[in-house]
């Protein structure tokens, strides 16, 4: 689906308009992927609740600018996946698109 590797970080976010192995258009609809940000919202607020979790038992729970730093490194260490995830689990429950195992992959060249 993306051009990039998640690594670079200057264009993790580049997506191709079709897939390149089946033709699948990737758009939908106008706007489709703001829907996306509802659920890399979910993600961040599943690893805020696990990463308060452990350091309030890991770390006995330290200060709160300590919760506050951590999380955040955290949160943005991983915008590309949480990103691209998001994007994924979009287009896949809500972008009606179902994979064809019957579909003869074009391999890029
Ligand atoms: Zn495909």
């Amino acid at each position: 689906m993306f051009k990039h590797s998640a690594f670079n970080l200057r264009r993790f976010d580049e997506m191709y308009e079709d897939c390149v192995a089946c033709g699948q258009y990737y758009e939908p609809e106008v706007g489709f992927y703001w829907g996306a940000m509802y659920i890399s919202y979910g993600f961040s607020t599943i690893i805020v609740f696990f990463t308060g979790v452990a350091l309030y038992y890991l770390a006995n729970d330290p200060q709160v600018r300590v919760y506050v730093t951590v999380v955040a490194t955290i949160v943005l260490a991983l915008t590309p996946l949480l990103f691209r995830y998001a994007r994924v689990v979009m287009l896949y429950f809500f972008g009606g698109i179902r994979y064809d195992p019957t579909l003869v992959p074009r391999l890029p060249s």
